[in-house]
């Protein structure tokens, strides 16, 4: 079966298994902290909720189908890296992460993971820079396409660097998702991804996880949602498995509009940059076409200054000005409120929904020219 037929059928049985007459066409969120567990615990296939769930399971199996291994899902994408983080980390250890990575990732290991001595190396994603500060690393981060700044690195150079120094390498997965960019493919250890953002796409929930295709590794990872109880109510979890049967369509046409979109504010006058790796114009499209299936949602631009960005977004009628990406509803906003990444006063991070082309595109016309005029 093709992925997008496994997507689209998620939560159904395997053909040739068929449902049972009667049987729900998809089953509902399994709500249960306990479950009937007489005896001998090992002799029941659930016991208690912190520890397993078949609503966790059905969702489990569709994305570690998708991303070629064993996946665990986490309340949020913060929760699967601090997974990752606490479950490989010991004290003395060094990590070496994206200088432009979503910038929570980089204050957590700042805030709390240096407190537990281990040490963070930063360095940039373009052109592969992350590679230079890999002597005697334990764990290379890596994030492709870089939130918001889309720079893109070749993962497979960088995990071959990193296993000859002995490091295990994860990527940050998130803007493409699993669909779009597969790390496992290219000799990652471990993918990580914000499920709050495409995977999910309705906007209405936070959700991450966790894949890996080491045995060793996912006990370690599954320990920690074990005994930390980072765990996933099913009721989001069934949530997710229903959002995961559309990714294919929502991700395709995202893509479709955020490259028309990328293709558009670089021709226009007021537009001082554009940054997607669907453009010919990214120093690393070449690299991005090896590497992404889909070049997801998400199209970085520049404006002149805070004014006009604030102009920009004051004046569209359908960009709804929010932070988080990959919705079905166009998004937009100006990255230097959050003061947190290293980006101008008047840079957007915009993320293409899935509405009609031509109403993004004149509703994007009129903004950026309302955005000239005081
Ligand atoms: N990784 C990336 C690249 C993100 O953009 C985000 C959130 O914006 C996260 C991780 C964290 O995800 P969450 O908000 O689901 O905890």
């Amino acid at each position: 079966m093709k992925e997008t037929t496994r997507l689209v059928r998620a939560g159904l049985p395997e053909p040739p298994a068929k449902l049972a007459p009667g049987a729900p066409i998809h089953s509902g969120p399994v709500l249960a902290a306990a479950f009937s567990t007489p005896s001998d615990p090992s002799q029941s296939a659930y016991t208690y909720n912190r520890f397993h769930n078949p609503t966790w399971d059905e969702l489990e199996h569709a994305l570690g189908t998708l991303e070629g291994g064993v996946a665990r899902i986490f309340p949020s994408g913060m929760a699967a890296i601090t997974a990752v983080f606490a479950a490989l980390l010991r004290p003395g250890d060094i990590v070496v992460l994206p200088a432009d990575s979503y910038y929570t990732t980089r204050i957590l290991t700042r805030e709390f993971f240096s407190a537990f001595g281990i040490e963070t190396r930063l360095a940039p994603t373009a052109n592969n820079a992350q590679e230079q500060v890999l002597g005697g690393t334990k764990l290379l981060w890596i994030e492709t396409p870089s939130n918001p700044g889309m720079d893109i690195c070749d993962i497979r150079l960088l995990a071959d660097a990193a296993h000859k120094v002995g490091a295990l390498v994860a990527v940050d997965n998130t803007t493409p998702t699993a669909l779009g960019q597969q790390p496992l493919a290219f000799g990652a250890d471990i993918s990580v991804a914000s499920d709050t953002k495409s995977l999910t796409g309705h906007s209405d929930l936070l959700l991450g996880h966790v894949a890996v295709q080491d045995t060793e590794l996912n006990a370690k990872i599954d320990r920690w949602r074990t005994l930390s109880g980072s765990i996933v109510g099913p009721f989001e979890a069934w949530l997710a498995l229903r959002s995961l049967s559309t990714l294919p369509l929502r991700l395709e046409r995202q893509s479709q509009n955020a490259q028309i979109i990328a293709e558009f504010l670089e021709s226009h006058r007021v537009v001082n940059a554009v940054y997607y790796p669907g453009l010919a114009s990214h120093p690393a499209h070449a690299l991005a076409c090896r590497q992404m299936r889909f070049f997801g949602p998400v199209v970085s631009f520049q404006l002149a200054n805070r004014s006009r960005a604030e102009r920009f977004l004051a004046a569209s009628k359908l960009l709804v000005e929010a932070t988080s990406f990959g919705g079905i509803t166009s998004s937009a906003e100006r990255r230097a409120r959050w003061c947190q990444d290293d980006v101008s006063e008047g840079f957007i991070r915009l993320s293409a929904g899935c509405e009609d082309i031509e109403d993004l595109l004149a509703d994007l016309d009129q903004a950026l020219t309302a955005s000239t005029t005081a």
